[in-house]
Parts: C-alpha cells; sequence; structure tokens
C-alpha cells in the first residue's frame, strides 16, 4: 500500500514537471526576443532590445560593467524611456562625448532587465562586448604580459618596439623592483592623426594617451618618429607599472615620485631638461620637493623644471640608496600612506627632509660637473613637432585620463 502511493506521488510529480513549460506557455510568459549591441568606436556603443508580453512591458533596463582595476565593482543602470506595450523595441546609447572615453580594447559587460504588468521579470545572461578600433586591422605581438597592437609597418617595426618595452621593464626592475602586475596593452596607430581619430577630445598636439586604469597605452607612432616613440612608451609604460604597484583606494603618488621614476627609466636626462636644472641651481629657483608633490604647474618653463627636478630626486633616492628602497617605498604607497608618513618609514626623513639633502646632492653635481649654463633653446624639441603647433612636455601632452565612470 505505502508502495503504491510512493509510485503515485512519483507520477504525480514526474507529470508536473512535463506538463510545467507548457503551462507558463500558455500564461503569455515576457519573453526577450532580441537583444544586440553595435559597436561605433570611439564615439559610442549602442544598446538595442525587443522583448514581447501578454500584457504591457512597463520598465527596461541596461545594466553594465566597464572591466577595469577598481576597489569595487561599479555597474551602471540604465532607465531606458520607451512606449509600454505588448511589444515593444528599446535602444540606448551610450556617448562618450558625454561620459569621456574609453580606450581600444576595452571590455564591457552588459545585461537586461524587463518587467511587466503582471508582474513578471526577466534578466538576461550578462554578455561581453568588446569596444574595439575596427577601422584598421591590427596585428599584434605578445610577450609575457605585454601585447602591442598595430597596423601599419612590418614584424620588424613591433619587434623593435617590444624589445624597447622589454629592455624597458628590465631596468625598471633593476632600479625600484617594479614589475608588470596586470596585462599591458599598447595601440600603436599609424600617425598623430589617426590617433586623433580614436580620442574623443584630442588635443591637436596630443601624441598619445595613458589610461592607467585600463592598463592601456595608445600612440601615433609614423615610421620616422620610432626613436621618440620608444622613449615615449617607456615613460607611459613606467607610470602604467607604478600605477599597478602603488593602487590603493587612499591615496596617489607624489607627482615628483610618479613623474620622476617615468623620466628616469626613459634613459639619461635630456639637455634640454638638465639645462633648465641647472639654471635653477644657479639662481637659486629650485621648486621645493614639497611643491612638487602636488600636480605641476602647467607653464612651460616652471613645467620643464618640475620634470628635471623629479628626474634628479628619483635619481638621488637611487643612487643614494638602492633599489630595495625605493621598493620598500613603493610597497609602503601601496597601502596609501601620506607621503611624508612613507618617507619617514623607509628613509628617516620626510619631504623636507629630503628637500634639503637633495639641494645638496645636486649642488655637488653642478659644481663637479662645472657647468657652464646653457642657453634656453626657443623650441623644446624633445617631441617632434607633430602637427605644427609646439609640443611640451607636460602631463597633459600624454594625458592621464580616466573616463566614464572615473
Ligand atoms: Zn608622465
Amino acid at each position: 500500500m505505502i508502495k503504491k502511493a510512493g509510485i503515485l506521488a512519483l507520477a504525480f510529480c514526474l507529470s508536473l514537471v512535463i506538463l510545467s513549460p507548457s503551462l507558463a506557455q500558455a500564461q503569455g510568459e515576457l519573453r526577450v526576443l532580441d537583444s544586440s549591441v553595435e559597436v561605433e568606436f570611439p564615439l559610442q556603443l549602442s544598446f538595442n532590445l525587443s522583448a514581447e508580453s501578454d500584457v504591457s512591458i512597463t520598465d527596461i533596463r541596461l545594466h553594465y560593467t566597464v572591466d577595469r582595476q577598481s576597489f569595487a565593482q561599479v555597474t551602471g543602470e540604465v532607465y531606458v524611456e520607451f512606449v509600454p506595450a505588448a511589444t515593444v523595441e528599446a535602444s540606448w546609447t551610450w556617448d562618450m562625448k558625454k561620459t569621456g572615453g574609453l580606450p581600444p580594447g576595452s571590455s564591457v559587460e552588459y545585461w537586461w532587465t524587463v518587467k511587466d504588468a503582471n508582474d513578471g521579470r526577466v534578466e538576461t545572461s550578462p554578455v561581453q562586448v568588446q569596444f574595439d578600433d575596427n577601422r584598421y586591422s591590427w596585428q599584434s605581438l605578445t610577450k609575457g604580459k605585454v601585447t602591442v597592437y598595430w597596423y601599419e609597418g612590418e614584424q620588424s617595426f613591433a619587434e623593435e618596439i617590444m624589445l624597447s618595452v622589454q629592455q624597458a621593464l628590465v631596468r625598471l626592475a633593476e632600479d625600484t623592483g617594479a614589475y608588470v602586475k596586470e596585462a599591458v596593452k599598447i595601440y600603436i596607430y599609424g600617425s598623430a592623426q589617426d590617433l586623433r581619430g580614436a580620442m574623443i577630445y584630442p588635443q591637436e598636439w596630443t601624441g598619445g594617451a595613458a589610461f592607467t586604469r585600463y592598463s592601456t597605452i595608445v600612440i601615433g607612432i609614423a615610421p620616422y618618429n620610432l626613436s621618440w616613440g620608444k622613449r615615449a612608451i617607456t615613460h607611459e609604460l613606467t607610470h602604467l607599472v607604478i600605477h599597478q604597484m602603488t593602487l590603493n583606494p587612499y591615496n596617489d603618488l607624489p607627482t615628483w615620485l610618479d613623474e620622476g621614476l617615468a623620466m628616469y627609466n626613459e634613459g639619461e636626462l635630456s639637455p634640454t631638461f638638465t639645462a633648465y636644472l641647472n639654471r635653477a641651481i644657479a639662481e637659486d629657483t629650485l621648486i621645493s620637493v614639497r611643491s612638487l608633490s602636488s600636480p605641476f604647474s602647467a607653464y612651460g618653463k616652471q613645467s620643464r623644471l618640475s620634470y628635471a627636478e623629479s628626474y634628479s630626486l628619483v635619481e638621488f633616492l637611487i643612487n643614494s640608496y638602492g633599489r630595495d628602497k625605493m621598493l620598500e617605498l613603493l610597497n609602503i604607497f601601496s597601502e596609501g600612506s601620506s607621503y611624508d608618513g612613507a618617507l619617514s618609514k623607509v628613509y628617516g626623513f620626510d619631504t623636507d627632509g629630503l628637500d634639503t639633502l637633495w639641494r645638496d646632492y645636486v649642488a655637488k653635481q653642478y659644481q663637479e660637473a662645472g657647468t657652464t649654463i646653457v642657453a634656453m633653446p626657443h623650441h623644446m624639441t624633445l617631441f617632434p613637432v607633430i602637427v605644427g603647433s609646439l609640443p611640451t612636455y607636460t602631463s597633459s601632452m600624454f594625458s592621464v585620463t580616466c573616463p566614464a565612470t572615473a
């Protein structure tokens, strides 16, 4: 008897399982018919959806996340405007001109939630879309964690850049112990003009940009610009790696350290920058290390002196105290330490103490070299003149851009 009841119960359950899909169908379930996205680099992403139900669809939302380095996963939510009906087609365009652009190769994950008047609710599965610059046929070359993308020039062009990148990483590791943690992408456009076509609000002198949160560098390098390009990539790559090493939600690096490491890793200070430094030593117009902890002056002369001093400060710390101390400094900064706190802990002096010691160091260096002041050139030529206007070596030349929801 018990056995018979058990079999009946099982049969009843099975029939429910088999029947339930057709039951749901009969109720006119809310359904997403189609979902798509169109990429129009660099301007926009257009998301499209069609859905139907037996009753009016009342609410459509698009959710998205951008793959980048952050401390908390941020999800964007968009209430899509549409006229309620049983069958709807809705779309929403992410206009990068309003939010700031994303670099090529960035990845966006999105999904929809749809509701109807009967409290029906559907959530689609997340879909990844690549925001690629499909206007060019990119080739790629990967070594370790770095990928170089290019479309103009032979394989040897990319190999030469990759060699320079690897050498820069070796130098950086030898001098500071810093190393690449996250995959780095370097997009090489065939000219400055092509690059500007990939940016939302390009300045006419923009030579490149570093998107630190995305570990992505974009740069325009024509074949005749290769030596400039290699140096500029080294500079920006160093920013990316140092950013990866020290990322924390509390505090940035002092600007002199960030820029100084990037300058130092480029190689010897160029004569033009040395001239600015020597003149400031001779005229006693050096900028204080404390001032250089904040973003640099945008004015040409002060800006160049700021970079030159930053180089010299990093050179002083590495030459006098070594690589392990520099790595320790970066590690303490990665915990969100204050500027004075980090310096005191590692070196036993704060920002003002560094200022005093470093002034002695550069004064001695200056006297030993018996330097004469080199006349200031009228035009800086560190960067090639790309579009006729005079390029300047400021942080905005290679703007560090944190677009979208930064
Ligand atoms: Zn820089």
